[in-house]
């Protein structure tokens, strides 16, 4: 029987990295997928195609739309979709191959198949080539999430699909009903409607973004109506059915909506599903998540989960930070992740990024805080870029001047958080961020301005 110090079950960024720093440490690694591609969820139908996907619809988009304020005059411009969908898929595979090769240069033997725990210490891999049992000390459990989905939504993977299908349309829809105002909501309604569909959101709540920074969201919101996005807040989707050509949609209290694509993006459920988790003795949390300790250990000895399957946002880079973590603390007994600092971005136009605590977190945990805003309109390098929508808000402790959160709607806002949660992770103040000098012109100053704008000394406003 194959034996490991390591036997990692899903390559996603989760599993993967978890994996790489396994090995780069000296432990004996295997890693079981089932899917041909390295990468999970992230690489393979999530993170990466939509990026793409985000950028050559921005690009058709500002063509058509924003190069004549430039001075640029494009005659026709066309959409060539198979184009796009292909260069989509060069990423992708242009990452997954490179997830292979990082196995191959740490030397992690990948096989090929569903892995189910069999009992402690073991695990048994189904298919390709052949059936095998492996035999671990310890075993993480990085299985991802599947796209959920709400009572009385028949999914048909094409009229009524998830974000997958959303990824390949092989033409533009001419009305999309996006069901959730969230992350891949919000991101994926965009794309189609940058490239021509009528897009309509139905959101349960009365808001957009939930869990995000209001005043941020409400932002947003403005804008991508502006944008041309519709949406119904305070709708309750209680069915959706296909009837082959088309979609159809039925809400609470209101008339059904009929289009020609359905996106359901409600959320997404931990994948623990024939994992065997039964034959170990683990016991799944109310909300089908595997309980661990502060260092991954589940119920099970020898037996770690992280990522998506367990609790916290479900975020590419979180799992990242988890795997590491987990493996440093099984081979040094030290490993930590700062979930305070955990940066969350949605990839729209503007970008939507945030780090810390929200102003309504901050409200109900009676926490005092002072706040500092600084807008993107008034920064030299947003006007040269013509992108000029946006504010950065900074939130800091009332006495101890400590950042708590920083939240960003404007243009690479997803980039300029990385220097937001730097700061927090190093524990600054805002004076600390304020005083730090910023090239001129970038779209990082207006970071510090809203540093310096937390004791009203902000200096271009
Ligand atoms: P989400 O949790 O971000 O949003 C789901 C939305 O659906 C919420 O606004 C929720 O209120 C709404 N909703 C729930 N039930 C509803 C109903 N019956 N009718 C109408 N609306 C309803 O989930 P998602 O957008 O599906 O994304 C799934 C996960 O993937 C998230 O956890 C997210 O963190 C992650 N993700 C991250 C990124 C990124 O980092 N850029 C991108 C895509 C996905």
């Amino acid at each position: 029987m194959p034996t490991f110090d390591l036997v990692v079950i899903g390559a996603g960024p989760g599993g993967y990295v978890a994996a790489i720093r396994a090995a780069q440490l000296g432990l004996k690694v295997a890693c079981v997928e089932k899917e041909p591609a390295l990468g999970g969820t992230c690489l393979r139908v999530g993170c990466i195609p939509s990026k793409a996907l985000l950028e050559s619809s921005e690009l058709f988009s500002e063509s058509r739309h924003s190069f004549a304020a430039h001075g640029v005059k494009c005659a026709q411009v066309e959409l060539d979709l198979a184009t796009m969908l292909e260069r989509k898929e060069r990423i992708v595979t242009t990452l997954t191959k490179g997830v292979e090769h990082l196995f191959k240069k740490n030397k992690i033997t990948r096989y090929a198949g569903t892995a189910r725990l069999t009992a402690p210490g073991k695990v048994f891999v189904a298919s390709h080539p052949d059936a095998v049992e492996l035999e671990a000390k310890s075993i993480l459990i990085a299985t991802g999430s599947v796209a959920g989905t709400l009572p009385g939504v028949q999914l048909d993977r094409d009229r009524i699909a998830t974000s997958t299908e959303a990824l390949s349309y092989s033409e533009v829809p001419k009305h999309l009903i996006v069901i959730g105002a969230g992350y891949i909501g919000l991101e994926l309604g965009s794309v189609w409607s940058r490239l021509g569909s009528k897009v309509t959101v139905l959101e349960f709540l009365d808001r957009i973004l939930p869990g995000m920074d209001a005043e941020i969201a409400q932002e947003a919101r403005r804008l991508f109506e502006k944008q041309g996005l519709e949406f119904r807040l305070s709708a309750r989707v209680t069915k959706a059915f296909s009837t082959g050509k088309q979609g159809i949609v039925e809400c609470q209290d209101s008339e059904s909506i009929t289009a020609d694509r359905v996106l359901v993006a409600v959320g997404r459920k931990p994948n623990t599903e024939s994992l065997g988790l039964e034959s170990v003795g683990i016991k799944l949390d109310e909300r089908g998540r595997i309980p661990v300790s502060d260092h991954f250990e589940t119920s099970a000895g020898g037996i770690y989960a992280i990522g998506d399957v367990i609790r916290g946002p479900m975020l590419a880079h979180k799992a990242e930070e988890e795997g590491i973590a987990c493996v440093e603390h099984i081979v040094t007994g030290y490993g930590h992740v700062n979930y305070d600092a955990i940066p969350g971005v949605v990839y729209t136009q503007p970008e939507i990024a945030t780090v810390g605590k929200s102003e309504e977190e901050l409200q109900k945990l009676d926490v005092p805080y002072r706040k500092g805003i600084f807008p993107f309109r008034a920064n030299g390098r947003a006007l040269a870029l013509g992108q000029t929508e946006g504010k950065v808000k900074i939130l800091a402790h009332q006495e101890t001047d400590r950042v708590l959160g920083v939240h960003i709607i404007g243009p690479r806002a997803g980039d300029l958080i990385a220097e937001a949660t730097t700061a927090m992770t190093f524990g600054a103040s805002s004076e600390d961020l304020a005083r730090v000098c910023h090239a001129h012109p970038t779209l990082a100053e207006p970071l510090k301005e809203a540093a310096l704008a937390v004791s009203g000394r902000a200096i271009h406003i």
